[in-house]
């Protein structure tokens, strides 16, 4: 057991959205002990817990550990637990499983697209409970959550993809869902904008969804259609969520392609309507573009296109798709075709739309970062202090104990965490410790893979595992994380 720590005369911003204030926190073994104003935790407590190591947080920021509700780190957790990318942002827990991909319950030794965004190499896991154990076993830095994802559970279960599942094809996949569910997971995933889930129907949905929503959890879903389709395909998401009896997050909330450009305006207007009667939220990724596996249709001759990696033409990683078609003497579509399969970012958003989604109250942060990619979009190391400098401290979009919200009170409360995203005595001690003038993300597109400014120190269960002198301090504390009770607002 590590001994206690002291983080003296700190902002405490404590997750829930309520003023900051300034105080010290004690941690003491893997739980946040106490919290008072500055000085005012006592001897006597003090004392019960030997000796303390004193921290001065003067002038810092003192919140709790940023959650990623919108990873694709399934694999990476195993294969690079030290998840630099993810620690060295304050994150100290990452939901995995997003956008219907996950690594549960598939077993191959060649992964399919769009698995494959998760990698090669960890497709070993016929049960959720045996990845829980794999990541136990990694000990990564960070605490891992799931979603089960409903692509995976389709490739395990459909023999025919572009059909929507029979019912014996139901009830295996429901069979999955319940034994995910025993296992700790936080609900159900889903990404039916990907051809291998696109014929998915209501009923096939729901079948699956019903059963995360007997036990406890939540929905989350790559909607169908982000461009022209946009409204039908939240109206579809939340009838799912409703049918079936649980609450639903809408994931990478945006409105892409220049057709779509503005029409925030009418998604968030909608999205509001419909949570009067449901319990609807959104996560956000804070960049203009997005980034996917590499997708001919989604190459229209306007958007900028960067690729983040192909097979065939590994040398082409970092070079857009224009300046590739212009060499090759093609259009942008036969070099997206010849460089498949790859990755690629696609500048396909509108900053006021960015803007509105990232200051909207329904909405938290998650980076939807591509571990796997040789040149990944800089959201995978940049998304969190992002959101501190540009919509806290520069564009003044959200105030500060909003925008920490955003990344750990409202997440732990959605995809119900149980004790973790909110400073409480009791709560597990997941913390960051931040300077606010300089929190500054510094990972680019040309240049993605870069430590953030500003983040001092994060501790998770309480073990300082990141430092800005020193980086990944050596002892990682992470663990996986089972579905909690909903938690108080
Ligand atoms: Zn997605």
């Amino acid at each position: 057991m590590s001994k206690a720590t002291l983080l003296k005369n700190g902002w405490i911003v404590d997750g829930t959205d309520s003023p900051r204030w300034q105080g010290d926190i004690l941690l003491a073994g893997e739980r946040i002990v106490a919290l008072a104003k500055t000085g005012e935790i006592d001897a006597a407590t003090l004392d019960a817990y030997g000796p303390v190591e004193s921290i001065d947080c003067t002038g810092r920021v003192v919140a709790p550990g940023f959650i990623d509700v919108h990873t694709h780190d399934d694999a990476a957790v195993l294969d690079d637990p030290g998840m630099l990318p993810k620690l060295s942002q304050g994150v100290t827990t990452v939901i995995v499983g997003n956008c219907g991909i996950s690594l549960a319950p598939v077993v191959t030794e060649v992964p399919a697209a769009p698995l494959s965004l998760l990698g090669r190499l960890q497709f070993r896991h016929a049960s959720m409970a045996e990845y829980a154990q794999s990541v136990d076993a990694a000990t990564p830095a960070v605490n891992v959550a799931a979603l089960m994802g409903h692509t995976a559970l389709r490739m395990r279960h459909i023999s025919d993809l572009r059909h929507a599942a029979t019912q014996a094809e139901r009830d295996a996949m429901a069979a999955d869902m319940q034994e995910a569910m025993d296992a700790g997971a936080l609900g159900l995933s889903s990404g039916i904008f990907y051809a291998e889930a696109y014929a998915a129907d209501m009923p096939e949905l729901v079948s699956v969804a019903t059963v995360a929503a007997r036990n406890g959890g939540v929905y989350a879903t790559h909607i169908r259609d982000e461009l022209a389709g946009i409204l039908p395909a939240l109206q579809e998401a939340a009838a799912t969520a409703k049918q079936s009896g649980l609450p639903l997050v809408l994931s990478h909330h945006k409105c892409a392609g220049p057709a779509n450009w503005g029409r925030t305006k009418e998604t968030l207007p909608l999205i509001e309507e419909m949570a009067k009667g449901q319990e609807i939220a959104m996560d956000v990724y804070p960049y203009t573009a997005g980034s996917t596996v590499l997708r001919e249709d989604l190459v229209d001759g306007i958007i900028d296109i960067l690729i983040t990696g192909s097979q065939p033409h590994p040398e082409m990683g970092g070079r857009y798709l224009a300046d590739i078609a212009k060499e090759w003497g093609v259009t942008q579509q036969e070099a997206a075709l010849r460089l498949k399969p790859g990755g690629a970012c696609y500048f396909q958003m509108r900053e006021d739309d960015v803007d509105r989604v990232v200051s909207h109250p329904l909405s938290m942060i998650g980076s939807d970062g591509l571990p796997h990619d040789e040149r990944p979009h800089p959201r995978l190391w940049g998304a969190f202090p992002r959101v501190l400098a540009s919509y806290w401290r520069e564009k003044g979009l959200l105030r500060l104990e909003q925008a920490v919200h955003k990344m750990t009170g409202m997440s732990a409360r959605r995809f119900r965490m149980g004790e973790r995203g909110v400073l409480r005595a009791g709560f597990m001690a997941d913390v960051v410790v931040f300077d606010p003038e300089v929190v500054q993300d510094k990972a680019t597109f040309e240049s993605p893979k870069q430590f953030s400014a500003g983040i001092e120190k994060v501790w998770v269960n309480g073990v300082l595992s990141y430092t800005a002198e020193q980086r990944a301090t050596g002892q990682r504390a992470g663990r996986f994380v089972r579905r909690g009770a909903a938690q108080a607002a």
